[in-house]
């Protein structure tokens, strides 16, 4: 049969002209010729070419019918042989129906995971697949299985490591609910297994995950086990390759506003629910702990149970994953306790007592609960909750002001733990203390999200998912091309998308997003009207952003997201309020390391809260920047977390955001090998006899080249390197024959 020359770079995104001028040849040749047509909008349907006749083209449908089509509404199919593909660069016709039918094709057999060049893609399941543990583990450790699995990539990254001796690092990416959390347990798994002597650490992850989780973790209208906390997980190894430690570090910054305030269908974070759930009945009474629905803090979102999760079961789950880090059960008990205060603390309503509207706590089971719960008596917690003080004058509280007061007690109390909490699995997880030799960091960060309300939680997370993004592209689309740019290379560029803008509307100093909050949290005089005022004035000349009354909208690469300006400094500026730590720690219930932690959150500096965000962003972005990097992508196939469901609309978005087009397209006709003209010479110079090696290494490289028979279009040469698509272990081969 026929085959088409295979078009380069963007021209094969829109291969139709090209296809076109090629089917009238092909169908004489071969008869047949399989195409995507759409008879429907955007319903791609696979038809064979019967005839053609100028711009017209009659096909074949799979059921049959035949239908006559413009030309110009075509697009090449794929051969059967290629259906289902590993890597999508094995495709001849990458166009959209074609890529989405490859990845259809394998998630339908439940093969989740596939290759876009360097990138691991997973489709999420929502249902258990069998290619997980012991066997597949071996089969990847043996090199016996090359089809793409997150194994397989935590594998490469063990390799890299042991070979090259570099840090490396694996980047999750991907929307709520698409699958991060679960890919990263899956990497840790495997290292785990990989580089340890024992399974003692693969237990230990498992438990540090199940506590984190309860924690970190609640239900939102994406994704019922969402992650609202970010992580890096660092596996420290020695020289041998076997882990020495496991550290890892969060980005919490968004959690705690989750619990005093959840939106409608969602839930505050499951050990709330899971004490509630399986606390034996003997501590619920000390507690008084009642039903989920007797609290504010919980009932407020009218959903207080998950579809198919056992919170007392999960509460069992917990108690062991504490027992087995060695936290004392007097400690776990005393961290239910405060848990407990928490809730009591959000029932506490409050009862004007003077003609200014001044409020004082009403003195009912809430708040005496709360402040048994907490240790403390009565009238403090009602002095607390009732003022405030500010250089030394105590102020009255009205009634709105005191609920804000409360909660930030509550905020802060959860804060404290979640905090403490990591430094105990932390400790438990550091090893052997030696020094590590390299590192395998794995990061999770939070995906985009959009909602009908969109807040500060939503704000910093998206901006970091842009960044993230912004890495990603620059990482897998621009590198690479502007190296061969510079370097002369024939090269037609892949176009790829770029956020620089939106990143711009975030950074840029001092007109940015950041440094515009981030004075008007620290200053005075600024309310959400000035700030409001003040963005609109000097960020309406991006094009990312536009501003409407109180709130205002940013065009992130992934989505509009409309943003909800009050309350932004409020929740930005983090005050330290003195006074609720002072509090705390007169508060006679024994959890000294929590009152440290306090203090610890004390010593920090006064930057606002989205400043010292995007610190921590760009230091692990540096980090990133330092280390080998392996990409995997995660994907979510519908947006109601149902198994066996494939949304194309939704999987195409997802792919188009992510550029896995481009990424393909680079892959596609790529240099993966490149030597410096002096490296080359000198590699391969063996193979020229004396007399044609010279004092130019380039003119050396060329003779080699030539001398052998190398394709020309196997290779190209720059001003500095020589870039090859392969044949160097051919090379390699003869030079070792030598
Ligand atoms: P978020 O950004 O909200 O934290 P996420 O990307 O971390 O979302 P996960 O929590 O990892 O998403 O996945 C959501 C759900 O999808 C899981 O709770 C699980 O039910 C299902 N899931 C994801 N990956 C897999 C997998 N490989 N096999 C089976 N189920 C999976
Ligand atoms: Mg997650």
């Amino acid at each position: 049969g026929a085959t088409l020359a295979t078009p380069s770079g963007t021209e094969l995104n829109n291969s139709i002209s090209y296809f076109v001028k090629n089917v009238k040849n092909l169908t004489q040749e071969c008869n047949i010729l399989s195409v995507w047509c759409n008879p429907r909008e955007d319903h791609w349907e696979l038809a064979k070419i019967k005839s053609t006749a100028g711009e017209e083209a009659s096909v074949t449908l799979s059921d049959g019918s035949a239908i006559t089509v413009s030309t110009g509404e075509l697009l090449p199919a794929n051969t059967e042989s290629l259906d289902g593909v590993n890597d999508l660069v094995e495709l001849q016709y990458l166009n959209k129906p074609s890529v989405l039918h490859n990845l259809q094709y394998r998630y339908r057999n439940d093969v989740i995971y596939s290759k876009a060049g360097p990138v691991l893609l997973s489709i999420n399941p929502f249902k258990d697949v069998n290619i997980y543990g012991n066997d597949f583990v071996k089969a990847y450790k043996e090199k016996s299985s090359d089809k793409p699995h997150v194994y397989g990539v935590a594998d490469a990254a063990y390799h890299d490591m042991m070979k090259d001796g570099g840090n490396q690092s694996i980047i999750i990416s991907g929307e709520s609910g698409s699958g991060k959390t679960v890919t990263a347990k899956f990497a840790m798994q495997y290292l785990a297994i990989v580089g340890s002597q024992n399974l003692r650490i693969k237990t230990k992850l498992v438990q540090a995950s199940c506590i984190l989780e309860a924690f970190g973790n609640a239900k939102t209208v994406r994704n019922n086990n969402s992650s609202r906390f970010g992580k890096l997980i660092d596996i420290n190894y020695n020289a041998d390759g076997i882990i020495s430690g496991v550290c890892i570090q969060t980005c919490k910054h968004i959690t705690k506003s989750r619990v005093s305030q959840i939106s409608r269908g969602e839930r505050s974070y499951h050990v709330f629910y899971q004490i509630i759930a399986g606390a034996p009945p003997v501590l619920k009474d000390m507690l008084s702990l009642k039903m989920a629905s007797e609290y504010k803090y919980l009932n407020q979102s009218g959903c207080l149970k998950i579809n198919g999760v056992d919170d007392a079961h999960n509460f069992i789950m917990l108690v062991d994953a504490f027992d087995s880090l060695g936290i004392p059960h007097e400690v776990q008990e005393n961290v239910i306790e405060w848990l407990a205060a928490i809730l009591w603390l959000g029932n506490i309503s409050f009862a004007v007592i003077d003609k200014e509207e001044h409020v004082q706590p009403v003195d009912d089971e809430a708040s005496r609960t709360a402040a048994r719960l907490m240790g403390c008596n009565m009238d403090d917690l009602s002095e607390l909750l009732s003022t405030d003080k500010i250089h030394n004058m105590t102020i009255a509280l009205t009634s709105h002001q005191a609920t804000v007061k409360r909660d930030a007690l509550a905020k802060f109390i959860y804060e404290s733990l979640f905090n403490w909490l990591v430094q105990e699995v932390n400790a438990s997880l550091k090893g052997d203390n030696q020094p590590a030799r390299h590192t395998i960091s794995i990061i999770d960060i939070f995906g985009f999200e959009s909602f009908q309300k969109n807040s500060f939680q939503q704000l910093l997370i998206n901006y970091a998912d842009e960044r993230l993004q912004q890495h990603f592209i620059r990482h897998l689309c621009k590198l690479e091309q502007e190296e061969y740019e510079l370097d002369g290379v024939h090269w037609k560029k892949v176009e790829s998308g770029d956020n620089q803008e939106c990143v711009d509307l975030f950074e840029k100093k001092p007109i940015g997003l950041i440094s515009i909050l981030d004075e008007a949290s620290t200053s005075s005089e600024a309310t959400d009207e000035t700030f409001t005022d003040k963005i609109k004035e000097d960020l309406s000349s991006n094009f990312c952003f536009s501003c409407e009354k109180g709130t205002f909208r940013v065009r992130h690469y992934a989505g509009e997201v409309r943003y909800n300006a009050s309350g932004l400094l409020e929740q930005n500026s983090d005050k330290l309020q003195f006074d609720i730590i002072q509090f705390l720690s007169s508060c006679k219930k024994p959890l000294n390391q929590l009152a440290s932690g306090v203090m610890d959150q004390v010593q920090t500096t006064s930057q606002s809260v989205v400043v010292k965000f995007k610190d921590q962003l760009f230091n692990r972005i540096q980090r990133l920047d330092n280390s080998k990097q392996h990409f995997i992508r995660c994907i979510k196939p519908n947006t109601k977390q149902l198994p066996g469901s494939y949304d194309i609309d939704v999987v195409w978005e997802q792919l188009k955001r992510s550029q896995v087009m481009e990424t393909v397209h680079i892959s596609k006709s790529r240099y993966p090998i490149s030597f410096t003209h002096q490296e080359f010479a000198t590699r391969f110079g063996c193979l020229l006899s004396d007399n044609l090696i010279s004092a130019d290494p380039l003119r050396t490289s060329v003779s080699i080249l030539q001398m052998h028979g190398v394709p020309t279009q196997m290779y190209q040469v720059g001003f500095t390197k020589l870039f090859f698509q392969g044949q160097v272990d051919v090379l390699e081969n003869w030079r070792q024959e030598v």
